[in-house]
């Protein structure tokens, strides 16, 4: 009976516990701007219309056997050429090791493990701020974990100088994790000749690069462009990890599916370290989920319906520019003296306001908005409706 007396109430997750405050709240205006979830300008959840196809195919069609212990082969196929390309070297010959993983965190994860049991001394650099569920993954992977410098403060944009100083004062041969675009939460990524400053230092230390792509499609509403800086490290020729997602440019993001890929020297270093990923997974989950693994093949693998679902990534991407647009409008003709230009430099799913936890806290209080303290907007949340009374709270709590 004295099994579990000690055992605490874990700390509220940072953005899931907005979610709950929101729920709980009953006051008919109530915003949320906390969750990175795609909504539809009514503020209602959206399932895409090339998902809703692909099911009808689906039905009928399916068997509920497991699937290989790697997952799905052909929406890893698919998904591979996303990230390297249609027509990468990488996949013809056959040197990338893919698994279908559990949606981005599970990707982060297994290659957070997969450090832990290969590396000779694992370790990680992570940005600040990121994503705070990164500092759990390698945590709970107990892979040591260190920062650098990304976003300055001052100008709401990137800190690169501080950034390039960080990479080169690494140790040699340092993990480096990096969102490959649309950073959360700040929004701000590096520019392409950036990038090529970045990667070409990393040469020059021989630094791994992890991607973190959870955003593929949002930033700029393309996904080929997305790609952009995995492209810029890989015709350098790094050897790459990368974490893709289908939560939100799919809007899949109950169905948990993504995938892990490990770019290898050859083939045969790709057969091993792919066994190596099945092997750290299978006592885990034993093997992934199969539905969303269909959804994917049956859109990325037929034409039309991927035709289709880059029309929709597209529709999302611009409806959240549009609002980006919209924030900065009211905000300004509200006669606020504060500069908002980093609504609309930042991309991709979030805004970094640069409000304070305070004022966060005044907005929730007062006006039944709800965000994560350190003043990410979701502009996901943002609509036609909500727009005008979430600047003037804003404003209101930054005069
Ligand atoms: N990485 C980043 C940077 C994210 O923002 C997210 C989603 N919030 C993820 C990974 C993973 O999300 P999921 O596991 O739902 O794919």
């Amino acid at each position: 009976t004295e099994w579990w007396r000690h055992v605490e109430p874990a700390a509220k997750d940072p953005i899931l516990g907005v979610t709950e405050a929101f729920l709980a709240d009953s006051h008919p205006d109530k915003v949320n701007v906390g969750v990175g979830a795609y909504r539809d300008d009514d503020g209602k959840p959206v399932v895409l219309e090339c998902v809703r196809e692909a099911e009808r195919r689906i039905t009928g069609n399916m068997n509920m056997e497991y699937l290989p212990m790697g997952g799905s082969v052909s929406m890893i196929h698919e998904t591979l050429k996303l990230a390297y390309g249609e027509d990468s070297d990488l996949i013809k010959d056959k040197r990338i090791a893919a698994v279908q993983a559990l949606s981005g965190t599970g990707a982060c994860r297994l290659f957070a493990d997969f450090q832990k049991r290969f590396s000779p001394d694992p370790q990680i650099c992570i940005p600040v701020p990121t994503w705070s569920n990164h500092h759990n993954i390698w945590r709970d992977a107990r892979v040591p974990q260190k920062t650098f410098h990304y976003y300055h403060p001052d100008s709401r944009g990137l800190d690169f100088s501080a950034m390039m100083d960080d990479i080169k004062n690494a140790p040699n041969g340092s993990f480096f994790l990096l969102h490959a675009c649309a950073h959360n939460p700040t929004g701000v990524d590096p520019t392409e000749e950036q990038w090529k400053e970045i990667s070409q230092q990393f040469k020059v230390k021989g630094h791994f690069p992890f991607f973190d792509m959870a955003y593929q499609g949002f930033a700029s509403g393309d996904p080929e462009r997305d790609a952009k800086s995995i492209r810029i490290f890989l015709e350098d020729g790094h050897l790459i990890g990368c974490a893709q997602s289908y939560a939100k440019n799919m809007g899949l993001y109950g169905q948990r599916i993504g995938c892990l890929s490990v770019v290898c020297e050859d083939e045969k270093q790709a057969v091993a370290v792919k066994s190596q990923l099945q092997q750290l997974a299978r006592p885990m989950y034993s093997n992934p989920p199969v539905h969303g693994a269909l959804i994917v093949s049956t859109i990325l693998g037929d034409q039309n319906l991927k035709q289709l679902w880059l029309e929709e990534v597209k529709g999302m991407a611009n409806r959240i520019i549009g609002m980006r647009t919209a924030l900065r409008d009211n905000l300004e003709n509200l006669g606020s003296p504060l500069s908002w230009e980093h609504i609309t430099k930042q991309i991709g799913m979030f805004c970094y306001s640069g409000m304070t936890p305070e004022q966060v806290d005044l907005l929730t209080k007062q006006y039944h908005i709800y965000m994560t303290r350190n003043g990410r907007i979701s502009m996901a949340g943002v609509t036609t409706g909500n727009v005008g009374y979430l600047a003037n709270a804003i404003h209101q709590v930054t005069k």
